[in-house]
């Protein structure tokens, strides 16, 4: 499990000014690896583009060597639907669905048997202790609950790799505390690549490796 990332000479700008240009970045497979940097600098562009979840202006981003910029629309849904978990900063869960239903939602989207994960989706709700809360709305749980559903939910359809978007940045000290555990023991037992976006310094001693984003480099 877990899959190797290397983007080769990257670049991405709006309206002309450049994020980052000519970046090169290396994720081993099965690493836990986290971007740190200022507020603007970046880091959720860098991780939007890592994802596939918007494009780059120049440059590669290889998945096990497959180069993703060159996929098609089709190619890239399925890689998202397959071996990518992205979480973002605001949870992101569906009001009107039940913990349990936003969970299993990537499940329903692909007309997947639930039967078929059942057993994963309790070890995920064991793992990260939300298995009592099944049957609530989020709205009915706390921040640090409603972000560890996204989290689940991000993992149902076990992706090799895991990317999360500043995964505490609303959460309190003690919530994060929890989140990041939690992430810390989904990387042992899957040995999942996770790449987290964060500026809390708390949370990168749970990863293998830091890199810091400033002024559009990658500063190691
Ligand atoms: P970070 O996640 O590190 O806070 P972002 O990646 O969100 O930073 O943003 C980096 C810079 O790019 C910021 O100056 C932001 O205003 C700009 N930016 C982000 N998205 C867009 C967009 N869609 N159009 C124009 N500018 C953008
Ligand atoms: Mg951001």
């Amino acid at each position: 499990m877990g899959i190797n990332i290397s983007a080769k000479n990257i670049s991405k700008s709006y309206n002309n000014n450049f994020i980052f240009k000519n970046l090169h970045l290396d994720i081993a497979a099965g690493s836990f690896v986290s971007i740190m940097g200022a507020s603007g600098s970046g880091k959720s562009t860098l991780l939007n583009a890592l994802s596939g979840n918007d494009y780059v202006d120049k440059g590669n981003i290889f998945f096990d060597g497959v180069d993703i910029t060159k996929l098609n629309d089709k190619e890239m849904a399925l890689l998202r639907k397959t071996k990518l978990g992205f979480v973002y900063q605001f949870f992101n869960l569906i009001p009107t669905l039940k913990v349990k239903d936003n969970i299993l939602l990537p499940i329903y989207l692909k007309n997947q048997k639930v039967s078929t994960v059942i057993k994963h989706y309790d070890t995920l709700c064991n793992i990260l202790e939300i298995k009592a809360l099944e049957n609530k709305y989020p709205d009915q749980i706390s921040g640090g609950e409603q972000q560890r559903v996204a989290i689940a939910r991000s993992l149902i359809y076990k992706p090799e790799v895991l990317m999360l978007d500043e995964p505490t940045g609303n959460l309190d000290s003690q919530a994060t505390l929890k989140v990041m555990e939690y992430l810390s023991k989904i990387h042992k037992e899957y040995n999942t690549t996770i790449i987290q976006v964060t500026h809390d310094e708390e949370t990168i001693k749970y990863g293998t490796k830091t890199i810091h984003l400033v002024d559009g480099k990658i500063k190691e």
